[in-house]
């Protein structure tokens, strides 16, 4: 099939992309990377009037990383496509889990193009980039002809391929915050081959208290539950995590918790179940990188209290 007739714009500035969905309002669709929208405007699953091609606007391809531990930022512009955050040093020096999830976000052709802003303004439940943004705590800045705002996650998924956004916005950024001290984050995913999206994923958080035991683990879910970060600190908290199995009964605690659908790929049952193992898996895993993490940091302060 072939897409519906749309009226294509290409504006220059951020100021006339602005206007120029402020003017078509209901009837247009910003066009980033296009592998989403094309897909759906070629099977007709969206019939938009105006396609905003933003490709043209400068100033949205720059991913700016502050590397302090603990509280910088990794700042993505709307244009950065997934290959270009997942090589930037910056990035994942900042924020190690981005370079994590993007390695299973699609292939790398599709990564070459796709950007993660464009993945988090789809809003696709399936998608890792929005459960990475809702389990850092981050955020996204929409801009329209009326000003700028500031979105945090929790307020901008509304549903499968819906946010919170009026149509005339456009997300210019989004915010991803640094790993707190003593934390470790992993990505655990089931797909039918490598780079398609998963039958269910698990994007996990695992802060170490100063006797090394876990004091927080946290999840968000990709192709399973409701899009709420599922916190499972009550079945972690105190666990050895050089304890092998300690992360069995926080995996059943998701199990309970998060919500599961049916469908072509997946009966219900055989989503609890991968909830309840990738769980488990990618708490161990961020357990084990919170444990390296913690290492740095006591080494690199012993090393400024020696030179002090
Ligand atoms: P587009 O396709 O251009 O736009 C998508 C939607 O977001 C549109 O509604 C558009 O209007 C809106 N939009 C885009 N940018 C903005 C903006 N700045 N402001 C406001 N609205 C905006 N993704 C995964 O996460 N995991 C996968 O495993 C995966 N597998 C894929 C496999 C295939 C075969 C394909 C074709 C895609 C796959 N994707 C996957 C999707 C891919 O990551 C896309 O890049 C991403 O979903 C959308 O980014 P885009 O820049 O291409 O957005």
């Amino acid at each position: 099939m072939k897409p519906a007739p749309f009226t294509y714009h290409r504006p220059r500035s951020l100021d006339e992309a602005l206007s120029v969905l402020a003017e078509v309002g209901d009837e247009g669709k910003v066009l980033a990377g296009g592998q989403s929208l094309l897909p759906m405007l070629s099977m007709r699953l969206a019939s938009p009037g105006h396609l905003v091609d933003v490709n043209a606007v400068p100033g949205l391809d720059t991913v700016v990383a502050d590397g302090a531990v603990g509280d910088g930022v990794v700042r993505v512009g709307a244009l950065v496509r997934h290959s270009a955050l997942e090589r930037d040093g910056g990035a994942t020096a900042t924020q190690p889990l981005l370079a994590r999830a993007l390695r299973h976000v699609a292939h790398p052709t599709i990564r070459n193009r796709g950007t993660t802003v464009g993945s988090i303004a789809h809003a696709d439940p399936s998608a890792e980039m929005p459960a990475v943004l809702l389990l850092l705590g981050g955020s996204v800045e929409a801009a329209s002809v009326r000003g700028s705002r500031t979105v945090a996650a929790a307020d901008l998924f509304a549903g499968p391929l819906e946010t919170t956004l009026a149509p005339d916005e456009l997300l210019v950024a989004a915010t991803f915050p640094a790993t707190a001290p003593r934390t470790g984050t992993a990505v655990c995913e089931l797909a039918r081959r490598h780079g398609d999206y998963a039958v269910v994923g698990v994007v996990a958080a695992v802060g170490l208290a100063v006797d090394g035991t876990v004091e927080r683990a946290r999840a968000a879910y990709v192709s399973a539950g409701d899009g709420d970060v599922v916190d499972l600190t009550a079945a972690a908290a105190g666990a050895d995590p050089a304890r092998p199995g300690w992360a069995h009964e926080a995996g059943e605690l998701a199990r309970s918790q998060v919500g599961v659908e049916p469908d072509i790929h997946a009966s219900g049952d055989y989503r609890s179940q991968l909830v309840a193992v990738l769980t488990a898996r990618a708490l161990t895993e961020a357990a084990g990188d919170a444990r390296v993490t913690r290492a740095q940091e006591t080494k690199a302060r012993e090393t400024s209290e020696g030179a002090a």
